[in-house]
């Protein structure tokens, strides 16, 4: 514990003498969540990284992010405390699978989750969260052909929510949302008959759950980004909730609502990207200025366009 606790008051000291600051996502371990200037989902970490006045940003997330983050702040130095920490989802869409699906339709407005390398990126129109996707894609004029990727499941969830045909989805998925099945969500809901559900929509059986919620007239109150489900637990602070989501959020869940008792669908649903980044390895990226995430200017220059427009649309 005084070990834990000597940890933390080092890291925050180091962070102070080298004008750091720390970012951390959402599903990242509580130890890294409670020393962060700034937990988040991908939208908040975006607009955060833009106003970050420290020389030096710690980020404590996966590479994309981190990237993300040097895109926006090209001036400061962006540190990722594990360089293993990647994303299934951001592989399952490369910057050569994305140049050839655009030269097949070359109409098609491009817009990718921002869970995406800066290159993929770079050849993106917008960029889109689960928070805004729906809202983005809703803002192209309807006659445009739209190329959605890489999560297969968000893009069927905006394509049933927009009404929209024109829309073509890349076969791409997170292994942790993509796990869960109908089945998960059942048992779960049939071991806490009284508890609301919350379900991201990147989850597998997102679409059949859409389906389930709006046919009762529920989607909007089921459905949700990381960040609008600590708001609606903040606002509710209902008793029982079942989440369908990354484990990492309960810590917020948590501390929005002290009271509420939360379920995961799966205690299976852990990143394993995410739980790489420990104290330990801030604490080295912070003494050695390990490791450097520097996305390239000429990369730069094109992927801050549709990072700037999901900002901007949020
Ligand atoms: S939870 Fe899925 S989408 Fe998020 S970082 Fe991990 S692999 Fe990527």
């Amino acid at each position: 514990m005084t070990d834990k606790r000597e940890l933390t008051e080092k890291i925050l000291a180091l962070k102070k003498q080298k004008d750091a600051c720390i970012l951390a996502h959402n599903y990242q371990l509580p130890e890294i969540q409670d020393m962060a200037d700034f937990v988040g989902d991908s939208l908040g970490l975006s607009q955060k990284a833009g106003d970050v006045k420290q020389s030096l940003i710690v980020f404590c997330g996966v590479h994309f992010m981190a990237e993300t983050a040097s895109i926006l702040c090209p001036d400061k130095k962006v540190l990722l405390p594990d360089p293993e920490a990647g994303c299934s989802l951001s592989d399952s869409l490369q910057f050569d699978q994305l140049k050839a699906w655009k030269e097949r339709y070359p109409d098609a407005v491009v817009v990718t989750y921002v869970n995406t390398s800066a290159a993929v990126k770079s050849l993106s129109d917008y960029c889109v969260t689960s928070s805004n996707a729906v809202k983005v894609v809703d803002s192209i004029p309807p006659e445009k052909p739209v190329l959605f990727g890489p999560d297969m499941f968000l893009g069927a969830f905006v394509a049933r929510k927009t009404g929209r045909k024109n829309i073509r989805l890349w076969a791409g998925e997170c292994h942790v949302h993509a796990a869960v099945s109908p089945s998960d969500i059942e048992n779960a809901r049939s071991a806490h008959p009284g508890a609301r559900f919350l379900i991201h929509p990147e989850c597998g059986c997102v679409t059949s759950c859409m389906i389930e919620a709006a046919e009762k007239g529920e989607d909007e109150k089921t459905i949700f980004s990381t960040e609008g489900m600590v708001r609606e637990v903040e606002k509710e602070m209902g008793k029982e909730y079942v989440v369908a989501t990354e484990t990492g959020i309960f810590h917020r869940l948590k501390k929005a609502s002290p009271a509420s008792e939360f379920y995961p669908v799966s205690r299976e649903m852990e990143c394993r990207y995410m739980k790489l980044i420990t104290p330990e390895k801030v604490l080295n990226s912070l003494e050695n200025g390990v490791y450097e995430v520097k996305v390239p200017e000429d990369i730069r220059k094109k992927a801050i366009v549709p990072i700037e427009r999901m900002v901007s649309i949020s």
